[in-house]
C-alpha cells in the first residue's frame, strides 16, 4: 500500500495504472473500526485498485464541534488499510485541501437542512464539498459508503445524480458491536457508565422498528425506548430509494447517530 499526501503526487501514481481497470473509493476521516474495514473489504472484492482517503476535514465541523478532540491515529489506520487490502491511502494535510484563497463550496438544497443539518448547520456543505473534491481526484468507478450516515449517504447519491457524476455509490450496512450499538469512531470518548446508557439508541430503533411493522408510530416507540437519553431529533426519513428511522443522542459530551432502514427485516 502507498501512502500519499499531495493531490499530484496522488494522480501520478493512479494515472499509469488505471487504464481499463475498476477504480473503488473509501472516502473516510480515520479512527478505523470494523465499519471502515467492511468498506474497504467490499471495494477490494469489487475493484480492481482501491483508494481510501483518511482525511477529518474541517469544513463539515463547526466551532464548538468535536474538530480538536476527533480520534487521529494514522499508524494504526495504515495498518488496518494495508491489512484489508487498499492500494492507496491519500492522506492529505488542510492546507493540500483548501489551500489559502479556496471558495468553492458545493450545497445539496432541501436534504441538507433536515435532520443532522437542523443541529450541524453548514455540516453537510462541507460532506457534499470534500466528496466531490475526492471524487475529482480520484475519478472513481464506484464509492463506498456506510448506511450508519443515511442522510449523508443520501446527500452523496443526489450530488452524483445533479451533478452527473457517472459514478456509483454504493452502501453497505451498518457494523455494530455484540449489544447493538454502531461502530463509531467517537465511541472512545464514551465513559463505561456512558458507553452501557448508549445502548438504549439502538434497542429505541429497534423498538421503532418494531412499531413500524405492527403499523404503529415508529417515533414514538423509539421516544418511549431511550431510557432517559436526550434526543436531537427522532425521525423516519424518506429518500427516494428507501425509508429509515434516524435519531441523534448526546450522552455527555458525546453525540452519536444511527439509523434503521424500516423497510428491511432486522437481522
Ligand atoms: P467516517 O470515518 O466516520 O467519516 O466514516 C467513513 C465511512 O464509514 C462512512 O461512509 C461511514 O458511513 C462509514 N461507517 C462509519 N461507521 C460505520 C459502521 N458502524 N458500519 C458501517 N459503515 C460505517
Amino acid at each position: 500500500m502507498k501512502t500519499l499526501r499531495r493531490i499530484r503526487a496522488l494522480r501520478e501514481a493512479l494515472e499509469p495504472v488505471v487504464a481499463g481497470r475498476t477504480v473503488g473509493l473509501v472516502p473516510t476521516m480515520g479512527a478505523y473500526h470494523a465499519g471502515h474495514s467492511s468498506l474497504f473489504e467490499a471495494a477490494r472484492s469489487e475493484c480492481d485498485i482501491v483508494v481510501v482517503s483518511l482525511f477529518v476535514n474541517p469544513a463539515q465541523f463547526e466551532a464548538g464541534d468535536d474538530l480538536a478532540s476527533y480520534p487521529r491515529d494514522e499508524k494504526r489506520d495504515r495498518r488496518l488499510a494495508k491489512a484489508a487490502g487498499v492500494d492507496f491511502l491519500f492522506a492529505p494535510s488542510t492546507e493540500e485541501m483548501y489551500p489559502a484563497g479556496y471558495s468553492t463550496w458545493v450545497d445539496v438544497e432541501g436534504l441538507s437542512e433536515r435532520l443532522e443539518g437542523r443541529f450541524r448547520p453548514g455540516h453537510f456543505r462541507g460532506v457534499a464539498t470534500i466528496c466531490l473534491k475526492l471524487f475529482n481526484i480520484v475519478r472513481p468507478t464506484r464509492v463506498y459508503f456506510g448506511q450508519k450516515d443515511a442522510q449523508q449517504t443520501a446527500i452523496v447519491k443526489r450530488l452524483a445524480q445533479d451533478l452527473d457524476l457517472g459514478i456509483e455509490i454504493r452502501v453497505l450496512p451498518t457494523i455494530r458491536d455484540e449489544d447493538g450499538l454502531a461502530l463509531s469512531s467517537r465511541n472512545v470518548h464514551l465513559s463505561a457508565r456512558e458507553r452501557r446508557a448508549a445502548i438504549a439508541l439502538p434497542r429505541a430503533l429497534e423498538a421503532g422498528h418494531r412499531a413500524w411493522r405492527s403499523g404503529g408510530d415508529p417515533v414514538a416507540a423509539a421516544r418511549a425506548t431511550l431510557n432517559g437519553l436526550a434526543p436531537d431529533y427522532v425521525e423516519v426519513f424518506g429518500t427516494d430509494e428507501r425509508l429509515v428511522l434516524a435519531a441523534a443522542v448526546r450522552i455527555g459530551r458525546t453525540r452519536l447517530i444511527d439509523n434503521v432502514p424500516l423497510d428491511e427485516e432486522t437481522p
